[in-house]
């Protein structure tokens, strides 16, 4: 898949001016390392503090950069300059591709990427940072479906390598080739998939959720199911990935894989998680989870 994916970026025109759509906690990223890695970029959002909050989350990474020595003040500034936080689509005329990372509702994806098309260059790439909405479905809401994929990062943005590039039914050659090079550029290692439920790394995510489900099911306690996995060389557990990722989106996770997936992924109902988000454990995004955080 990565030789595939090279051989696409190959062909492709390369990205001078990107913008992101949302400044949250992955809007926020891909600002980072879009800028950190040479590609100037415009952050959008409807709420200054999320833009505010975006600025102050690049300018903490970088001042970790400055305290390891591998970054001067005068570089730092430079990366900040590259980063425009924007409440409006004024700026939009030079921009050739659009991260569209807005919450995760399918309305109000379509309605801003309907809006943002209006706002950009007729060659520009939009493309959606949805974890579990199908990508021919939010094709539906432009015009020019053929410029519009999936490119979907992981959290934290500036940490993750893989980003998978999601091809809808219509999505052309061209587009996938100027995304997976725009992914290159930001350091990261792009992989191109079909527009399936759960994309590919989902598809491979949730049978070991199912699992370790069913271990809870059967009695097992989930920081000895942690410790195992930490003991088989995996960076983390189960228990504490479902925490990192957000119980929240985890249980939405699942229910579209289910959906999708009803014989291959269907299972006895993930009853843990589902019982931690009516506690509103909701991970570490609000310090208590399976586990708690101080
Ligand atoms: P978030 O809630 O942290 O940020 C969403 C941002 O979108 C907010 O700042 C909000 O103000 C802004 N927003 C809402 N409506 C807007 C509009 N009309 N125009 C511009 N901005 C608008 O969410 P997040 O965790 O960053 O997730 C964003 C997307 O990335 C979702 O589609 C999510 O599924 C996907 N994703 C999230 C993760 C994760 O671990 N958080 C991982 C991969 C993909």
């Amino acid at each position: 898949l990565k030789k595939k994916a090279r051989s696409w970026s190959k062909q492709a025109a390369p990205v001078k001016q990107s913008a992101v759509l949302g400044a949250g906690i992955m809007g926020g990223g891909v600002a980072y390392q879009s800028a950190s890695t040479g590609t100037p970029i415009l952050m959008k959002d409807i709420r200054d503090e999320a833009l505010e909050l975006g600025i102050n989350t690049a300018s903490g990474l970088l001042d970790k950069q400055i305290e390891k020595g591998r970054l001067t003040e005068e570089a730092k500034q430079a990366v900040l300059g590259g980063i425009q936080p924007t409440l409006s689509y004024d700026d939009f005329s030079n921009v050739d591709i659009v991260v569209e990372a807005v919450v995760e509702n399918p309305a109000v994806k379509a309605s801003v990427l309907a809006e943002v098309e209006k706002s950009v260059p007729a060659t520009a790439v939009l493309a959606s940072n949805t974890s579990t909405i199908s990508i021919n479905q939010l094709a539906e809401s432009v015009s020019r479906p053929e410029q519009f994929c999936g490119m979907h990062f992981f959290n934290p943005v500036h940490l993750m390598p893989l980003v998978e590039v999601i091809r809808g039914s219509q999505t052309s050659d061209e587009t996938i080739a100027r995304t997976v090079a725009y992914a290159s550029a930001m350091g990261k290692t792009p992989i191109v998939v079909n527009d399936c439920p759960g994309f590919l790394v989902n598809r491979i995510l949730f049978p070991y959720f199912n699992a370790f489900n069913r271990l809870l099911l059967d009695g097992v306690d989930f920081e000895r199911i942690d410790r195992v996995m930490e003991g088989f060389g995996w960076p983390m557990g189960p228990a504490y990935l479902a925490d990192v990722v957000g119980i929240d989106t985890l249980v939405h996770a699942d229910h579209v894989m289910q959906e999708g997936f009803p014989v291959r992924m269907g299972h006895d109902g993930d009853v843990i998680a589902a019982a931690l988000l009516d506690a509103k454990h909701l991970g570490q995004k609000n310090g208590k989870g399976f586990y708690e955080y101080g």
